[in-house]
């Protein structure tokens, strides 16, 4: 009998609905979920696995947790979905506004990457402006604009990542290395006026987590302001992964717009973008801007959401995830070390990234230039395990609420036995 596997491979792309989810950069078969529970994913084999994937970053409270259930099954009851208004739209705009810095107005969408081709094109709409400015290695959804492969050297002209990119789209894309000043200086000497918007993760976290170098978010602030281009600060893995409010609230930003989704969808299908109101109001049916969605704001999802953040809003949430999360990537490079494996690691709030390169990793470059095979050993090591990691070296891992003292004590044990065989 064929496999699902097998039959999904006839069907789908690649067998997925999304391209990292095939190991296709760690070679091997996915496993196929049954269902999640706190820290654990079963698979249709009855394996249980420790998951640091936890859908790439928005179950912050872990798999089906209580409170989040109850409230969909709840709303589910009433209906899923109406084409108007709804009282849970305007309480996740208002607490959405309360938490994040910046945030006067939003605009619920249906995901991270419908989130920035909205806030782009506001920038474009309020600037006059067609250029945007991106760094190397982040990614911002699958947008045309996005999909611009970072270059080497100081600044690159756009050349699309994707086929059916239109060239003359791609070119309007510029591209800098993640944390390069001078890089990014000398772009906005040279095109600065043509430049509607730098978009950018506060923390990076799609080539791994890597942090900001002091100094880096505020010459972008200082220089978007002098040259009159909008500040997009894409906080849709770190709005409430890395605080209350994301790190936005965390490194006291002041964005122009942000983008968010991931957490505050709770593993539904959420994206949001907003900013100054003065930006906001261009949006349709206030403004010109246009933009739209059928499902946008979805009551079910809103119910989701806002019972997470609801959830997750007490005053030690975050210093508890951070502390648990530090732990478990001090120990991993302490442990690789002990067994003489170059390891290093980023960590924040609920991120970390294990790199196998001496030094933590400051930008995609680096990132590159870490051993990608031993990784991959990691990796399969791990889900034999049953521990399953992003099954990237340029992905994030997310520790969540649900992973406990003895979760985390498991995962370190289960490294032990796999670093030793590397
Ligand atoms: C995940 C992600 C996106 C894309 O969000 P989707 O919901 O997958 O479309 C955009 N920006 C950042 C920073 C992300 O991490």
């Amino acid at each position: 009998m064929e496999s699902y596997w097998q039959r999904a491979q006839n069907v789908l792309p690649g067998g997925v609905n999304s391209p990292v989810r095939s190991f296709k950069g760690v070679g091997g078969e996915p496993f196929f979920v049954k269902r999640g529970q706190g820290p654990y994913l079963f698979d249709d084999q009855g394996r249980q696995y420790i998951d640091f994937v936890m859908s790439y970053g928005p179950l912050i409270l872990g798999h089906a947790h209580p409170k989040v259930v109850a409230a969909v099954s709840e709303q589910a009851t009433q209906g899923l979905s109406y084409g108007a208004p709804t009282d849970l739209e305007v309480e996740m705009a208002e607490t959405l506004v309360q938490a994040v810095p910046g945030l006067e107005m939003v605009r619920m969408v249906n995901s991270g990457t419908e989130a920035t081709m909205a806030a782009i094109r506001v920038a474009r709409g309020v600037t006059g402006r067609d250029r945007i400015l991106k760094f190397a290695g982040s990614y911002h959804g699958h947008g045309d604009s996005l999909l611009v492969k970072a270059g080497s050297g100081a600044a690159t002209m756009g050349v699309p990542d994707s086929l059916g990119v239109p060239k003359a789209l791609a070119e309007l894309t510029l591209t800098v290395p993640y944390n390069d000043v001078d890089a990014l200086r000398t772009v906005f000497n040279a095109v600065g006026d043509q430049i509607a918007a730098v978009i950018m993760e506060p923390v990076a976290g799609n080539m791994g987590t890597v942090l900001p170098q002091p100094g880096f978010l505020d010459t972008v602030r200082q220089l978007t302001r002098q040259y009159g281009a909008l500040w997009i600060v894409d906080e849709v893995m770190t709005g409430f992964r890395v605080a209350w409010g994301g790190a936005s609230r965390l490194f006291g930003l002041e964005p122009d717009l942000v983008c968010l989704a991931k957490v505050i969808g709770a593993g539904m299908p959420v994206g949001a973008y907003g900013g100054k109101k003065s930006y906001m109001q261009e949006v349709a049916p206030l403004g010109p801007v246009y933009q739209a969605g059928t499902l946008s704001g979805n009551p079910v999802a809103m119910a989701a959401g806002l019972a997470q953040l609801h959830e997750i809003h007490q005053p030690d949430f975050y210093s508890q995830l951070e502390q648990k999360t530090r732990t478990l990537a001090e120990e991993l490079v302490a442990r690789g070390r002990a067994h003489g494996i170059a390891v290093s690691a980023n960590t924040i709030g609920g991120m970390f990234t294990l790199f196998f390169s001496d030094m933590p990793p400051r930008n995609f470059d680096e990132v590159s230039h870490s051993d990608h095979a031993r990784y991959r050993k990691f990796f399969h090591g791990m889900l034999e395990q049953g521990v399953f990691f992003p099954p990237s070296p340029f992905e994030t891992a997310f520790p969540s609420w649900a992973h406990t003292e003895a979760t985390i004590q498991a995962t370190l044990e289960a490294a032990d036995r796999v670093f030793q065989q590397l």
